[in-house]
């Protein structure tokens, strides 16, 4: 293998012609419509990413315009022009690359105008591909601008560059502009699979969107990236593994095991894979990066949903399966919420020097909604309540949880919350409550205190206060807050001393009470139960815990309307009337 591959796959499959050219065709068919009609401009505009083929298609242009049966969109291929231009030929004397980055001062530019004068040696054309345009100089466009302006009749200028709106406008005026851009997902999966075809390869199916999420788009960067597996290869194959090692990427199941997490509102088990992704020695900033590509893939899949078959996400169909389930689960507002989140996060890990350290934080912002008042945490907490809704209201109990889309996006709801006072807001600390009336505070009292009590607790230790986010008030027993946890370990956690002593200190912060804490392990669902529906019933018996209001036993219908009441100001419509 090692032959073939001693040619870069990219300079190997470099397109001769534009029908060649793969991903491109809004550029290719109008330029080689102006081709075989004989509308030829003296001046060209091809502007576009890295890597995207526009200096290979400003030589495919100068090999179709010279080819002795031309100018025409299907170069014969055997003239001698054709060969001299072919994709790894000679080249020809006619067709003069500059790179604008070492050379676009005046004096460069004056030379080459200077040589435009001179008429084509061999071929029909003179052809100037101008590479980099963008690092022209002023005064450089300046001593071309006459030219370009009224060239000579065999002169043809091609401009490629990154950015054309350092073209000088006057130059750019003169050109026809053809943007190029990066491939989508799926033509560029097929591009791959080719190759890796003709190569004699096998891939695993797991590895394309590896190769792809690698080249960002770019067919030069994707083959770079294909060329640095293959090379690796053990034999003719390319694992996941291999190719997961190779690229520094993370395990998709280390994403899924995250996302579940959050999905569960599992604070141990989002802790848990972020442990695992220190033990697998991944950077902790490629796994925040691939978790935010992960839920911008859920938002698509939630907005588009079929998605996966127009190859705006391009993953292998278990994962896909195991996507649309937690976009179905995951509402709009709250993925929105994350993909902030993490990308804040990632902000605060560029050059940090303990990425993990920033990794938890970001994960505990993660789980904690109420953390955050800003508009998109609002959201979050709406749809919240509205799932809860849909649960508990009669006739809608069998509807499946809508937490996306229709409902966050409607701009009723979310208008009216900006009235509502924010959680944990000390203007919300002196609202009084109920139990003020009768000297110390009662479990419900302590309820609507409680994201207060957790701000005291996030002040004091933020591991303490994540723990806390699967925890509900119970009761108060005398002297003791009894607090309840669905996870027996954590529950234990939050009894030892130190993490009680920092409750018990935010709680006498909060409410002036000198108390105790003890956390017990909240009774386990029925083994019989629907399991979404548990889900469900579990971030809902979580949220009470967090929500400013209500007993965990209460029915949940009268905790989400109580909450809407409250918190957003809703009234009541009647059920016979439509929702
Ligand atoms: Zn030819």
């Amino acid at each position: 293998m090692g032959s073939l591959l001693s040619v870069a796959l990219y300079r190997k499959y470099r397109p001769a012609t534009f029908t060649e050219v793969v991903g491109q065709e809004h550029v290719t068919e109008p330029l080689s419509n102006a081709l075989a009609a004989g509308r030829i401009n003296h001046a060209y505009l091809f502007s576009g990413p890295r890597g995207c083929g526009k200096t290979s298609s400003a030589r495919i242009l100068a090999r179709s315009l010279n080819c002795t049966q031309g100018p025409t969109p299907t170069p014969c291929g055997v003239c001698e022009s054709c060969v001299a231009l072919a994709p790894n030929g000679p080249g020809s004397i006619d067709v003069i690359e500059l790179d604008a980055a070492s050379h676009g001062g005046v004096d460069d530019t004056r030379e080459l105008r200077d040589r435009a004068f001179y008429a084509p040696a061999q071929s029909r054309y003179r052809v100037f591909i101008i590479d980099e345009a963008h690092m022209v100089t002023t005064a450089g466009f300046n001593a071309l601008l006459k030219i370009v302006e009224e060239p000579p009749e065999h002169l043809i200028f091609v401009f490629a560059t990154t950015e054309p709106e350092k073209v000088l406008p006057t130059i750019r005026s003169r050109t026809h502009h053809y943007p190029f851009r990066l491939l989508p997902p799926r033509t560029m999966r097929a591009l791959v699979e080719r190759i890796c075809e003709h190569e004699g390869v096998v891939i695993d199916d797991a590895v394309y969107p590896l190769v792809i999420r690698a080249g960002g788009g770019s067919p030069r960067d994707t083959l770079s990236v294909l060329d640095q597996l293959l090379a690796g290869a053990d034999g003719d194959r390319v694992s996941y593994q291999r190719a997961l090692g190779l690229l520094g990427a993370t395990d998709i199941a280390l994403i899924d095991e995250a996302v579940e997490a959050l999905a569960a509102d599992d604070a141990a088990a989002l802790f848990g894979a972020v442990e695992s992704v220190i033990d697998a020695g991944h950077d902790p900033r490629r796994f925040a990066t691939d978790l935010l590509e992960r839920f911008r893939d859920l938002l698509v899949l939630q907005a588009v949903p079929d998605a996966a078959a127009r190859g705006v996400v391009d993953a292998p169909e278990d994962v896909l399966e195991r996507m649309r389930d937690q976009a179905a689960r995951l509402g709009r507002a709250t993925l929105t919420r994350y993909a902030e989140v993490v990308q804040t996060g990632l902000g605060e890990m560029r050059g940090a020097t303990a990425p993990r350290l920033l990794l938890e934080v970001v994960c505990a912002r993660l789980l904690l909604p109420s953390a955050s008042d800003s508009e998109s945490a609002l959201l979050q907490r709406i749809e919240r309540i509205e799932t809860r809704l849909d649960m508990s209201i009669p006739g809608s109990a069998k509807a499946p949880p809508s937490r996306s889309g229709e409902s966050s996006g409607e701009p009723g709801p979310a208008k009216r919350t900006k009235g509502a006072q924010p959680r944990g807001n000390p203007a919300r600390a002196q609202t009084p409550t109920p139990a003020a009336t009768a000297g110390e505070p009662d479990a419900a009292a302590v309820r609507t205190m409680w994201p207060t009590v957790r701000d005291k607790v996030r002040q004091r230790s933020r591991t303490t206060e994540v723990m806390l986010a699967g925890a509900t008030v119970r009761a108060v027993e005398g002297n003791t807050l009894v607090l309840s946890h669905e996870s027996a370990p954590l529950a234990k956690r939050l009894c030892e001393q130190r993490n009680a002593d920092v409750i018990a200190e935010a709680l006498k912060d909060a409410l002036g009470v000198d108390w105790r804490v003890r956390c017990e392990t909240t009774h386990p669902a029925p083994a019989d139960a629907d399991p979404d529906q548990r889900v469900d019933e579990d971030s809902m018996l979580s949220e009470t815990g967090r929500d400013d209001s209500s007993a965990t036993r209460r029915d949940p219908e009268e905790v989400a309307l109580e909450l809407l009441r409250n918190e957003l100001g809703a009234r009541r419509i009647e059920h016979d009337q439509p929702r």
